[in-house]
């Protein structure tokens, strides 16, 4: 089975109902739905914490403590799709910072559920 790690945005996290982490992520990982083009084990879920400086490094120490290199990083949908967006950088440039820092494929969003 793959595995994959999530990033979340901590401001919506810590504000929205129905935040990145309570099913969405999770379901469309395991059912292979949306994002996920199989059933994948999500061996971490990193929480954004304005302005994001620390997200890469935390991805990286999600890897170094579990043990477990993921196939893929994945951008919530609701990091992604966020309206207002984030203020400090774009998923793109999101991305491409982590997927520099960790040498493991970013890919932009995991589920389409409402
Ligand atoms: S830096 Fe952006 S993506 Fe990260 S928690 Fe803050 S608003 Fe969310």
């Amino acid at each position: 089975m793959k595995k994959a790690i999530v990033v979340g945005c901590g401001s919506y996290i810590d504000s929205g109902y129905g935040c990145p982490g309570e099913w969405r992520c999770l379901k469309a990982a395991g059912e292979g739905d949306g994002k996920f083009e199989e059933p994948t084990h999500v061996v971490g879920f990193v929480k954004c914490e304005c302005p994001g400086r620390a997200t890469a490094p935390n991805v990286g120490m999600t890897i170094k403590l579990s043990e477990v290199k993921p196939d893929a990083i994945y951008l919530s949908s609701c990091m992604v799709g966020a309206k207002p967006g984030c203020p400090y950088s774009t998923p793109e440039e999101k991305a491409a910072f982590i997927q520099e820092k960790t040498g493991i494929p970013v890919i932009l969003g995991t589920h389409e559920y409402k």
